[in-house]
This record gives C-alpha cells, sequence and structure tokens, in this order.
C-alpha cells in the first residue's frame, strides 16, 4: 500500500492497493470512488478485482510451497456471482455451492462441473437432480435421508456419485454462535461423538451408486483462532481410523477470519493452510488430498461498500446519527450478528477525524445501524462514506426491505470499471408478479 496509508482510517480491512490518490480520494482497483460514484451511483459493492485473484493464488501458492495434492475450493455464499465464479475459476480454484442457484451461477460462470462441490443440509430433489445432470465433481452429504434420496435418483443411471460426509467434530471455535457450525448440536452433518458419522460410513460402504471418497468439516466461519482446527483434524484422524474409511480426501473447511476493522489481526492465509497441512501430515498416513473452502477470506477484503450521506441528525449530548442511502437492506450483517465495521469519508479520507457518529441506514427499523460509535471527519450531507470488508455475505445477504432496489457490484481493474452486476430498478421490483 502507498505512503499514504499511514492514515488510521485506511487498515487492511480496505483491498490490497488502496491508496489515497493525487485528489485526496480513496482509489481502489486503481479507480477514484468519488468517479465511480458518479457513474455509477450509490450505494454501490466496489471491488478490487486484483486483490481477490492475489488471494486466491496466496492459497494455492501456500499449498504448493507444502503439497502436492490439494485443491483450493471457493466457497461460494460469500459472493454467489457469475463474475466472481468465473475469476476463481480462472484463477484455477475448485468451488462449493449450497444450493441449486448456486450451481445455476456456478455453471454460468464457467466452472467445469468436475470441480463443484455442492453442500446443503436440506438439499431439495429437484437440486440433487440438477447437480446429478451437470455431473457435478463430489457430493457432500449431509443426512440419512439425503443418502437414500441420492440413490434413489441415481438408480439405474450407471453412474457412481463421489461423496463426502460431513461430520461435526464437536468443536466450538469463538466466533458468533450464529456462525458455529461444527458443535454436535447443529443442524448440519452427522456428529462424531453421537456415532451417527460411524453409521453414515457403515450405510455408505455397499452402496452401488455412492462412491465415499473422504471426509467433509467445516467449524465456522470468521476464526481468528488455528488451534481449533488442529483439533478438529486429530478427531477426523481417529474416526477414520476406527471406522477403517479409505480417506482420500479430507476437506477441513473454511472459516479463516478477515480485518473487519483496524483492531482485527486474523492469521495469514500462509499461516492457515501451515497449520493445516501440518496438523493433516502429523496425523493422517497416507495423507489425503487437502481440500479447504474459503469464502470470507478470499473476497471479503476486495470489496467495500460507497454510500452518499443523506440527513445528518444530531440529539445534543446523546449521539450525532449520520444517515446513508443504504442499510440492513445491503448488509444485513451488523444487525444479524453484531458485526462491526469501519468508514470513512471516501471524498476526504486523510482528513483528521472530529465527530463520533452512529451510520444510521434509511430502512423502517431502529435496528437498522451500520455501524454504532465511529469517528468521522466532520461527515457533510453529500459526502461519500466508505465502509471496507464488505465484499463478502454482504451482497449475498441482500434484500429489498422497504422496496430498495440491490446496488450493482462494480469491479475496479486497473483503473478500470466493469459492472458486472447492475443496480435494481423499480421495475425489477415487480418483475416477478404474476
Ligand atoms: N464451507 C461451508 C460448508 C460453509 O458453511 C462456509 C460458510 O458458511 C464456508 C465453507 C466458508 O466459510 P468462510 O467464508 O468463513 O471461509
Amino acid at each position: 500500500m502507498g505512503a499514504s496509508m499511514a492514515t488510521i482510517a485506511l487498515s487492511q480491512a480496505y483491498p490490497l492497493g488502496t491508496i489515497i490518490n493525487e485528489r485526496g480520494h480513496l482509489e481502489i482497483g486503481g479507480c477514484d470512488l468519488v468517479e465511480v460514484a458518479e457513474r455509477h451511483g450509490t450505494p454501490a459493492y466496489v471491488y478490487a478485482e486484483d486483490d481477490m485473484r492475489a488471494r486466491a493464488r496466496a492459497y494455492v501458492e501456500a499449498f504448493a510451497a507444502r503439497t502436492g495434492d490439494f485443491e483450493v475450493i471457493y466457497a461460494s455464499k460469500a459472493l454467489p456471482i457469475t463474475a466472481a465464479y468465473s475469476v476463481m475459476a480462472e484463477e484455477g480454484l475448485s468451488v462449493d455451492v449450497a444450493s441449486g442457484g448456486e450451481l445455476y451461477l456456478a455453471l454460468r460462470g464457467g466452472v467445469p462441473p468436475e470441480r463443484i462441490f455442492m453442500h446443503g443440509n436440506n438439499k431439495a430433489r429437484r437440486e440433487l437432480e440438477l447437480a446429478f445432470e451437470a455431473q457435478i465433481g463430489c457430493l457432500v452429504l449431509d443426512s440419512f435421508g439425503e443418502i437414500e434420496l441420492a440413490e434413489e435418483l441415481l438408480a439405474g443411471s450407471g453412474r457412481r456419485q463421489r461423496v463426502l460426509i460431513r461430520v461435526t467434530p464437536g468443536i466450538k471455535p469463538s466466533t458468533h454462535s450464529y456462525i458455529q457450525t461444527g458443535q454436535l448440536d447443529s443442524k448440519f452433518g452427522f456428529g462424531l461423538e453421537d456415532g451417527l458419522a460411524a453409521e453414515a460410513v457403515r450405510r455408505l460402504r455397499d452402496s452401488a451408486v455412492l462412491d465415499l471418497v473422504g471426509v467433509h468439516a467445516h467449524i465456522g466461519s470468521q476464526i481468528f483462532e488455528l488451534e481449533p482446527y488442529v483439533k478438529t483434524i486429530q478427531l477426523i484422524a481417529s474416526f477414520v481410523g476406527a471406522t477403517g474409511l479409505d480417506c482420500r480426501l479430507l476437506n477441513v473447511g473454511g472459516g479463516l477470519g478477515i480485518a473487519y476493522t483496524g483492531e482485527d489481526e486474523p492469521a495469514s492465509i500462509e499461516e492457515y493452510v501451515d497449520v493445516k497441512v501440518r496438523a493433516i501430515r502429523e496425523v493422517f498416513d497416507p495423507v489425503p488430498r487437502i481440500l479447504v473452502e474459503p469464502g470470507r477470506s478470499l473476497v471479503g477484503n476486495a470489496g467495500v461498500t460507497v454510500y452518499r450521506i443523506g440527513t445528518i441528525k444530531e440529539i445534543p449530548g446523546v449521539r450525532t446519527y449520520v444517515a446513508v442511502d443504504g442499510g440492513m437492506s445491503d448488509n444485513l450483517r451488523p444487525m444479524l450478528y453484531g458485526a462491526r465495521y469501519d468508514a470513512a469519508i471516501a471524498n476526504r479520507p486523510d482528513a483528521p477525524v472530529t465527530r463520533m457518529t452512529t451510520i444510521a441506514g434509511m430502512h423502517c427499523e431502529s435496528g437498522d445501524i451500520l455501524i454504532r460509535d465511529v469517528e468521522l471527519a466532520d461527515p457533510q450531507v453529500g459526502d461519500l462514506l466508505v465502509t471496507p470488508a464488505t465484499g463478502a455475505y454482504g451482497y449475498a445477504m441482500a434484500n429489498n426491505y422497504n422496496g430498495v432496489p440491490r446496488p450493482p457490484v462494480v469491479f475496479c481493474r486497473e483503473g478500470k470499471t466493469r459492472v458486472v452486476v447492475r443496480r435494481e430498478t423499480y421495475e425489477d421490483l415487480a418483475a416477478h408478479d404474476a
């Protein structure tokens, strides 16, 4: 990052290569955010495409330096748009989809079907049919009901589908409870402790159509400590030893945390890969193909949201509300799990901060608060407010609350913008009327 990155506002939450340009504006992927806002309107999701590519490469390089047998899988729920699928496929990543819709978009984005992994705790018959028609590479089984349904659909097809079983190892990493997924009391997968995973292995042993090739575990998201992964891997190794499962593929999920604010200090991609590879080598012989499934750490810091400041309401001695033209329709995370963000004024990011503010959305809910207590540089009506690290699970969870059209997604690269998802229109809001 450039020398002007010394200001407090420009933490590692911003995309790689973000600078304050000679006009004193924030510049992402070589594009001046003031110009981006003028051309594409606000709010807008703005991504530095090269940031995503760099993080995808960081995963691949970290693995390649340690093992010859690995697969990096983009957990596409973080940003399920055609252009992101294409970028990840171009970088040589595989893709995980968690619904028929994500499968559709992945295929549309050019992801080779054999590189697609399909998840879901309640896959519908139609979704499984689509997956089998597309001949996806691997189905991640989540329940006994799904095993039966998959066998029924594949019977007589002459095909054997490669499958993993998703296990819940009984590990609770420290992250918000809504994004812990590895504990025994979970809607996902087969428990190791309660014997259901072992039963699933027995159940699949004689399957004529399902070829069990390994195990999957994803213990949660936005995780900062790496120790829970080591524990998870040890538990899976004991399970594999006890069941005699021929574990050729070991998918140890995603979950690496990212910096949402200047105070966050997540592990690096390299540290994360190193810990996982080492832990697997220590307890597996033979060592299976190692799969990881990151989402947030590939796209989260690549994206920012740019808003226009509208009303400013000062309640003397209480609080200053700075309202922007978006809110819980474009970023649900603060309301869903108290997620914390930074903010800056994109048209003068290096001005000294002067005011403690609360960033409010424009929706009809008092809980529509994007950031409580953030210092800004004298915010004015008409300024552009930017929140960094909104690249993952922002657009993905966007909605039309209050009839607000969803913002566009704009990729920036080498000074050029590319609208990869256009802004919704009012007509779009009525497009499904029947
Ligand atoms: N794999 C599975 C099964 C998930 O459910 C998720 C996220 O919820 C991920 C991977 C990606 O996690 P993250 O975005 O934290 O890397």
